[in-house]
Order: C-alpha cells, then sequence, then structure tokens
C-alpha cells in the first residue's frame, strides 16, 4: 500500500484542537489498515510569525509542494491584529494558495438530517440538500491588473479593480465543475453577470463550448448571480454544481454555507492542476476561523475539520468508500444526539471536542465491524 504523505498545519486558535481531533481519526483508518499515512507538521499564521517573523516560511512551502495533501485548520487572532499587512496570519494563507497554485475551491453544502431544523431556512428547503459550490480561487477581480487608489484633481479618491478571465482560467476551473458533476447529479449552473460584463459573457461562451465538445453528457443552465444568490435561499436544492468566479463564489459559498445551520460543519477542499503524472495539488480546510472566543476550552465543534479530511481521501486518493464510512459515522453520531455547543439544541448536553472525537471513532469501529 502507498504511504500518504501529508503536511498538517494546525495554525492559531482552535487549530491545534480540531487538528487533534483529526489525527485520531487518521490514526484510525492507519489502524485499520485502510491507507497508510506519512504525517509531518509545521507552522503557518500567527503561530509561525511568533517563532519566525513572517506567517509562512519558505521551507513550510516547499514541503506543502511535496506533500500528496496539506490538511490546514484555521489562522488568526486578536493578538496578531495589528500587525502590518505584510506579515498577518491570513497572508500566510493566501500566499500559500498562490504557491502551491490552488485555483479551485470546492465548497459542499450538505444539510445532515439530524441538523436540518438548526438551518435559518424551514425544513422542507433544506431536508436533504447535497450541492457543490466550485470557485475560481486565484484569479478574477481580487487579483486583476490595473488595481490601486488614486487621488483626482478635484481633491477626492477613486479605488478602482480590474475583472478579467482568460479562456485558459475559465476552462480549467469548468473541467473541474463538469468532472465532479459526473460523480454526482450530472448537473452544472454556471453563474456569471453576463448581461452587464464582458467578463462574464466570455466566461459564458467558454464553457457552453466546453460543456458541448467534451461534457454533453452533463446538463448545464446559466444563471446571473443576482437570481442565483435568490434561488439559493427559495429553492436551494434546484442545484447540483454551481461553478463561478471568485468574486461571486466568494460570496454565494458563505451564503450557501449558511443554509446548512453550522460553521462547525463545513469542509472545504481546495485543487491545482494535475502533472503528467497525474498529481494534483490539495489543502483541505475547514470554512471556520479560528474562534478564538472559544480558543483552548476543549469546547471547538472537530468536525468541519474532520470532514475536511474525508474529502482528502475522496479527492485526492479516490477512496470514496472510506470517505463514505467517515461522513456515515459522523452523520449517525449526530443522529445519536450528541452535539458540541455550537450545534447543540435546547435540551442537549453539549459535549467537548475530545468527546465528539471518542463517538466518531467508536462509530467508525462499528460501522467497520
Ligand atoms: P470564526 O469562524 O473564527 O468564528 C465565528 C463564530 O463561530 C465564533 O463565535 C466561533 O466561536 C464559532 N465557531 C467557529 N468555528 C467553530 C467550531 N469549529 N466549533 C465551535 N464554534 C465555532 O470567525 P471570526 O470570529 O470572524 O474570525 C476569528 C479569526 O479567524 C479572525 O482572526 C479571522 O481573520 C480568522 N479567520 C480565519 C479563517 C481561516 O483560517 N481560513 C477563516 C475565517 C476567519
Amino acid at each position: 500500500m502507498k504511504t500518504r504523505k501529508i503536511l498538517a498545519l494546525a495554525g492559531d486558535g482552535i487549530g491545534p484542537e480540531v487538528l487533534a481531533a483529526t489525527r485520531r481519526v487518521m490514526d484510525w483508518f492507519q489502524a485499520a489498515g485502510r491507507i497508510k499515512f506519512d504525517v509531518s507538521e509545521g507552522l503557518i499564521g500567527g503561530a509561525s510569525y511568533d517563532v519566525h517573523k513572517t506567517p509562512l516560511t519558505d521551507d513550510t512551502v516547499t514541503q506543502a509542494k511535496a506533500a500528496d495533501a496539506v490538511l490546514f485548520a484555521c489562522i488568526g487572532g486578536p493578538k496578531w491584529d495589528t500587525l502590518p499587512y505584510d506579515v498577518r496570519p491570513e497572508k500566510g494563507l493566501l500566499r500559500l494558495r498562490k504557491e502551491m497554485g490552488l485555483f479551485a475551491n470546492l465548497r459542499p453544502a450538505i444539510v445532515m438530517d439530524a441538523l436540518a431544523s438548526a438551518s435559518s431556512l424551514k425544513l422542507d428547503l433544506v431536508k436533504g440538500l447535497d450541492i457543490m459550490i466550485v470557485r475560481e480561487l486565484i484569479g478574477g477581480i481580487y487579483f486583476g491588473e490595473p488595481r490601486g487608489v488614486e487621488q483626482l484633481p478635484d481633491g477626492t479618491r477613486r479605488g478602482y479593480n480590474t475583472q478579467a478571465y482568460s479562456t485558459a482560467e475559465i476552462l480549467r476551473i469548468a473541467h473541474v465543475a463538469f468532472d465532479l458533476a459526473r460523480k454526482r447529479g450530472k448537473r452544472v449552473c454556471s453563474v456569471d453577470k453576463a448581461n452587464v460584463m464582458e467578463s462574464g459573457l466570455v466566461w459564458r461562451e467558454e464553457i457552453t463550448k466546453l460543456r458541448d465538445a467534451q461534457y454533453p453528457d452533463v446538463e448545464l443552465s446559466h444563471m446571473y448571480v443576482d437570481n442565483c444568490s435568490m434561488q439559493l435561499v427559495r429553492n436551494p436544492k434546484q442545484f447540483d454544481v454551481i461553478v463561478t468566479d471568485n468574486l461571486f463564489g466568494d460570496i454565494l459559498s458563505d451564503l450557501a454555507s449558511m443554509l446548512t445551520g453550522s460553521l462547525g460543519m463545513l469542509p472545504s477542499a481546495s485543487l491545482g492542476a494535475a502533472d503528467s503524472s497525474g498529481r494534483q495539488p490539495a489543502l483541505y480546510e475547514p470554512v471556520h476561523g479560528s474562534a478564538p472566543d472559544i480558543a483552548g476550552k476543549g469546547i471547538a465543534n472537530p468536525l468541519a475539520m474532520i470532514l475536511s479530511f474525508a474529502m482528502m481521501l475522496r479527492y485526492s486518493f479516490n477512496l470514496g468508500a472510506d470517505a463514505d464510512l467517515l461522513e456515515k459515522a459522523v452523520q449517525s453520531v449526530l443522529s445519536s444526539g450528541i452535539r458540541t455547543g455550537d450545534i447543540a439544541e435546547a435540551g442537549q448536553t453539549p459535549v467537548g471536542t475530545v468527546a465528539m472525537t471518542d463517538a466518531v471513532v467508536k462509530e467508525l469501529t462499528r460501522l467497520a465491524a
């Protein structure tokens, strides 16, 4: 069995707690003989700044590029909020994504039955929800040139950014969306603003051409982003895979994540381009931040990070059955009423990070027997 090299980055706040929980789950898979890991740990964010005076060292970048996958928890916290922008914890994560060429961000929004009532939407709208948002991550208006702030002759200022997408940038993210759709419901909805933006028109035309040429078996629809934001709260179950640009994806994926009710449950994956040997840079992380308000208290919900590991099994190692097993274990733990504080309902006594992890490991053993 091939040994998979993992770089684990705990980061700040609750990061070390949720990573320790996830490593116990990884140990279970290794002890069960299902997969072999070689895990090394590194520093990122404030934890790296405290030691190296930078939120990400070149050495950590090298290790990340050499790993089969990176498992990252979260960064940031009030301790580092007054630092100059170029050494802030967030800068470390942005640089890592860029250095690894992670252009595709996958954010599933899945509503587990046991948590359906935690959504702010009506139960029948979200029960059984399973959508995947594919966001372009390293192009578009956040990176486009020219950008800046200029002084105007009348003494006022003008801030400006550029939205631009090339054919190559559009096609590589579209391939990710179509390939994913083939493994799911075979439907892609591409979201743009082609009615008022040239970049949106090119986006729409290139995606349509690609579908016609290479993915005739996948149903493609197009939606303007303003309509999509409305449809996501009106009838979210109409979607299977949504593919969109960096700016629209940033907003829509946060909106979709709240359909599920809790930040502590949401995993994500960021993928780069596969090389000629098929090796693909990949980073897996929970959507939540470092939760400084509860850090060190032993009460963080580890499930978003554990489910990020499930995504690693599925997308980096093609171990779909193992990913299914882990997701099923999480679902049955929740169905049995075990909850951390962030997802506990009235009448439920919350458990801590360790007890939640104990329950997942125990359930894995029971399901695998
Ligand atoms: P946050 O996600 O850290 O916390 C928001 C709220 O959700 C808090 O009340 C927190 O206690 C709770 N929460 C989050 N994750 C939880 C979990 N696993 N279990 C239980 N409760 C959980 O967002 P924030 O408060 O806006 O930001 C805090 C810090 O995190 C900031 O420094 C911010 O820059 C950083 N941040 C980092 C990332 C990242 O690492 N990718 C993402 C977002 C924010």
